[in-house]
């Protein structure tokens, strides 16, 4: 068996021993795989064993793996920062955008998304720790962004993501995570649709799944180190 087969098959079952030590539904949680700086080559591979969703974070690296990859039906959600000068990429040829924080990127986002195409998939990014460094809207401003975007026809909501602070103990990193569900269930209680929350990375996936996250974003679990590009 190679390395990355051996990876991918690790990964899927602690996902699911997860869900079941979590007692939430088989399959309740999705696997994105995150294949920032790896090359389309490995990406194949991977999708070879029945991997599909894959999330990138640099637009032009992305968009190369896309053409490279067009024959496959892989569905690509985007997980870095949106500039303004990157949305019209980014609807054309993504079926999810993550990381919107405000209402100037939803809208272009839905103008430019190709009529022929279905709403684009977005969830909406929260800065749950209120980092100065991290991108995403406070937790007062979900609600109005969310309403924005219910009335977007080229958007469909979805859900939340997240990206927490560095916690230095499990007790701080898993109260972050209730308070993600908790305003992922306030969400859902309001709005049609609303089935993901993008919460977990390789080191914290296993909490998050406890805390009720819906898609976990793995890079090094599965593809191993990352050496050309860090962050
Ligand atoms: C790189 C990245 C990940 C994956 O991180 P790993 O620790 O390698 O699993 C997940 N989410 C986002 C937003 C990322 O940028």
């Amino acid at each position: 068996m190679t390395e990355i087969k051996k990876r991918f098959e690790t990964i899927s079952s602690s996902i699911r021993q997860a869900e079941s030590d979590a007692n939430r539904a088989e399959k309740a949680v999705q696997l994105l795989a995150v294949s920032k700086t790896w090359p389309a080559e490995k990406l194949r591979t991977v999708a070879a064993l029945g991997q599909t969703r894959f999330g990138e974070n640099y637009l032009q690296e992305a968009l190369d793996k896309i053409h490279a990859l067009a024959d496959l039906e892989l569905e690509w959600h985007f997980i870095g920062p949106i500039q303004s000068n990157k949305t019209r990429d980014i609807a054309t040829f993504f079926d999810w955008a993550q990381t919107v924080d405000r209402l100037k990127v939803a809208k272009r986002l839905n103008d430019q998304r190709p009529q022929q195409l279905p709403p684009l998939n977005v969830c909406i990014q929260v800065n749950i720790d209120n980092e100065d460094s991290k991108s995403g809207v406070s937790v007062e401003e979900i609600q109005p962004l969310a309403e924005a975007i219910q009335q977007f026809d080229k958007l469909k909501l979805r859900g939340l993501m997240i990206i927490p602070a560095r916690h230095d103990n499990e007790t701080a990193q898993a109260e972050t995570f209730r308070r993600a569900f908790e305003l992922y269930q306030s969400l859902q209680s309001q709005f049609d649709g609303i089935d993901t929350l993008s919460m977990g990375m390789t080191a914290d996936r296993q909490l998050a799944i406890q805390h009720g996250s819906t898609m976990v974003r793995i890079g090094t679990a599965l593809f191993g180190q990352r050496h050309t590009r860090q962050d």
